[in-house]
């Protein structure tokens, strides 16, 4: 019996390999074979025709190498053969398709042999990435490959696949856009696709029998075969190439969401199948530590492991043509390992979008001074974090459906508002000890900071008002809905939509939706027609953030410079001004005025003189929807208000 506990091993006398060749590598005329496995007694490689059952075709051991590598090479065409590995420590272990894999068979269980080049769909050698002056230009929208296309009112026909992606054309109920003409319609920047590398609980057989969202990895460098029309060949890359090759075409850049933080599996993981205990940390009792929640966590601190994350990152940025990445539970790595991604990416492709959850899900034995989580925000390179505090302001904490905020007229929640307007800046008018948690100015730069009020997790913001305010009438609901959109659009930082809030999105009140079935989780596309007027101002929303750099500040100094927000407390009412903000040459002053209260306010202007408002209520143009001239206005119940003066105008 495999003895579990790892404990008294000194991972750190584990040799160091540094080559860029581990894994399984076919030209059509030969193979060679090479993995990572120090402390094996013996590693035999098996060669199938099959992905499931069958006897193998050939069996070879490996040969052992220097720095805990074995190798194997072959002569001959075994393209399209599946291959798995044996490692023996001790005992024989499972047979897995190992750590390296780029492609597998169906679920994953036997990686395949094959060709990267012949992967490539036509003009792949054309596709370009793409790439961001600043990390605050990203405007992310979050969507799942299943939920996108899966609705039968979606007017696409690839339901549930990546090649949804790639349908131009294409609409839902009354006529409205649906798919990537609905993404290029609202006008975001970057879509984040829930996990798209291969994950266990999907049958890929069976891609309709079960839901999920995908995060129980199993082969972190193939991309999941349920999203493809054949997932037993090398489809899945192809057509995920396809998708972004399709995205990049629209002007729209791909986030990778990186689940390096935990497996799907424990004790029969590749990782534990071939490296029994190396990739994962543990309890003082010898038991995996669990700070995902999941059942484990990956030792990020561990060379190889480390190497592991940089090299499969890369990979994705480099074979696949990702413009970002968003790492899951990044509060369980280690900050070196973090800035370690940035590095190599940077060698590859400077700017890249990079932001996680800067949290764990429970405790981890690696001390938090050393993990990457939202208080060390300012130690790592480039990484932005989720402003939680700013989210659960706006709407009311997660976990609390009942619990209001800010824009359902929680009162003593402005504070934290005001947090996610600077990006979790330092600012002098902020109070951040009645900021929450958080309670200090994580973020040193806008960019360290993803603005957001929902994602795929807990309540959509449309249940969560529904919900919180359940006496409320819809068209007061709309008011709110339309008012958090305006926060997150309008504030500093990174902006962030989960998919479907342009239409007020619904998941029947379902919290973790990560397995339900396809009829809570579907984008469905009837919203855009039912919540057409917020669907508008949303793009509205969209447009303004993209033609106004004073909504995207570039550094926390001019933040601090420009941003003013108005000394007198008004109860349920945040307004600051943005001043000489040397990026905006159109006007000398901007007005931001949030009312949450249920009655219309009157806020006093910074000066007199010529207004201009370009946006009141639901609507936005930035040519100004009336002039007036006062030191006062009027702003509408639970609204947005933008005023703006030119220099020649202010008196
Ligand atoms: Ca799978």
């Amino acid at each position: 019996m495999q003895n579990w506990k790892y404990n008294h091993i000194d991972f750190s006398s584990y040799p160091f390999y540094g080559g860029d060749d581990l894994g399984v590598h076919t030209t059509g005329k030969e193979i060679s074979v090479k993995i990572w496995a120090p402390g094996a007694q013996c590693v035999d490689f098996f060669v199938y025709r099959e992905s499931e059952g069958g006897m193998p075709v050939r069996i070879d051991s490996l040969k052992q190498e220097k720095d805990g590598c074995w190798i194997l090479h072959l002569g001959g065409n075994f393209k399209g053969l599946y291959y798995t590995f044996r490692v023996k420590n001790g005992e024989w272990m499972n047979e897995t398709p190992g750590v390296d894999a780029r492609a597998v068979g169906i679920n994953g269980k036997r990686g395949l042999f094959f060709i990267p080049e012949e992967t490539n769909p036509d003009g792949w050698e054309l596709d370009q990435p793409i790439i961001l002056e600043n990390q605050v230009d990203a405007i992310v929208y979050e969507v799942h490959v299943r939920d996108f296309s899966i609705a039968a009112n979606s007017g696409m026909i690839n339901k549930g696949k990546f090649l949804a992606f790639t349908e131009q054309g294409t609409k839902g109920p009354g006529g409205f856009a649906s798919g990537i003409d609905h993404l290029k319609e609202l006008g975001i920047t970057h879509v984040h696709l829930l996990p798209v590398a291969d994950f266990y609980t999907v049958d890929e057989r069976q891609p309709d029998s079960k839901y999920n969202w995908g995060y129980d990895p199993l082969n972190f460098n193939a991309p999941e075969g349920s999203y493809s029309s054949n997932p037993d060949t090398t489809a899945r890359i192809r057509e995920f190439k396809e998708l972004v090759m399709a995205l990049h075409q629209a002007g729209l850049g791909v986030v990778f969401d990186a689940v390096y933080n935990h497996t799907g599996y424990t004790r029969r993981s590749w990782f534990n199948q071939t490296v029994p205990g190396y990739y994962y940390r543990q309890n003082p009792d010898g038991s995996f530590s669990d700070a995902t929640g999941c059942g484990n966590e990956i030792a990020s601190e561990r060379a190889m492991v480390r190497k592991y994350i940089i090299d499969s990152v890369c990979y994705w940025a480099t074979e696949f043509h990702v413009d970002g990445f968003r790492f899951d539970l990044m509060g369980v790595f280690d900050i070196d390992t973090m800035n370690g991604i940035r590095a190599a990416l940077d060698q590859l492709r400077p700017g890249m979008l990079l932001y996680g959850e800067g949290w764990t899900a429970a405790e981890s034995p690696m001390p938090e001074k050393y993990r990457a989580v939202k208080v060390n925000a300012n130690r790592l390179d480039r990484i932005a974090c989720f402003n939680d505090d700013f989210r659960d302001a706006v709407k009311g904490h997660n976990f609390d459906s009942r619990e209001r905020g800010f824009v359902s007229g929680r009162t003593l929640s402005e504070e934290p508002v005001k947090f996610g307007v600077v990006a979790a800046c330092n600012h002098p008018q902020i109070v951040y000890s009645y900021v929450g948690n958080g309670g200090f100015p994580w973020a040193g730069e806008p960019h360290q900071t993803v603005t957001y009020v929902s994602a795929h997790d807990n309540l959509t913001l449309f249940d969560k008002l529904r919900m919180s305010n359940p006496d409320t009438d819809l068209a007061t609901i709309k008011q709110m809905h339309k008012l958090a959109g305006a926060l997150v659009l309008t504030s500093q930082g990174i902006s962030f939509l989960h998919a479907g809030i342009e239409f007020c999105r619904t998941k029947d009140g379902d919290h973790n939706s990560y397995k339900s079935p396809d009829s809570i989780n579907q984008l469905d596309w009837a919203g855009k027609q039912e919540f057409q007027d917020v669907f508008q101002y949303y793009k509205a929303l969209v447009s303004l953030r993209k033609n106004v750099p004073g909504l995207r500040m570039r550094s926390s100094n001019h933040i601090r410079q420009s941003l003013r927000f108005s000394p007198l407390y008004q109860i349920g009412v945040i307004s600051y001004t943005i001043e000489d903000y040397p990026g905006e040459t159109r006007w000398k002053t901007m007005h931001l005025v949030f009312n949450a209260s249920v009655r219309a306010i009157t806020v006093d202007l910074v000066r007199p003189g010529r207004w201009t408002v370009i946006a009141c209520e639901s609507e936005i143009d930035l040519n100004g929807l009336r002039q007036f001239e006062d030191n006062q206005v009027s702003v509408p119940p639970i609204s947005m208000m933008i005023l703006v003066q030119r220099s020649e105008d202010s008196q």
